[in-house]
């Protein structure tokens, strides 16, 4: 058995993938947005971290241990 999968999932569906969103530019050309949505409940986001989670921080804010006494 496998224990190392990463957890990716919608925090409000469950769903297990999502798309990149496609829009139309001004010239008429289908392009991705840079955005992505659930196929579950259609939640925009802009990245996987929000969707997972739910938060809409776009910053990883790395975790320092400080063990100086
Ligand atoms: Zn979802």
């Amino acid at each position: 058995m496998r224990t190392t999968n990463t957890l990716n999932k919608c925090h409000r569906c469950g769903a297990t993938s999502y798309k990149p969103v496609i829009e139309r530019d001004a010239s008429g050309n289908m392009t991705p947005s840079g955005q992505h949505q659930c196929v579950g409940c259609g939640l925009t986001f802009g990245s996987i971290d929000e969707w997972r989670s739910g938060t809409r921080h776009n910053e990883q804010v790395p975790q320092q241990v400080n063990d100086k006494p």
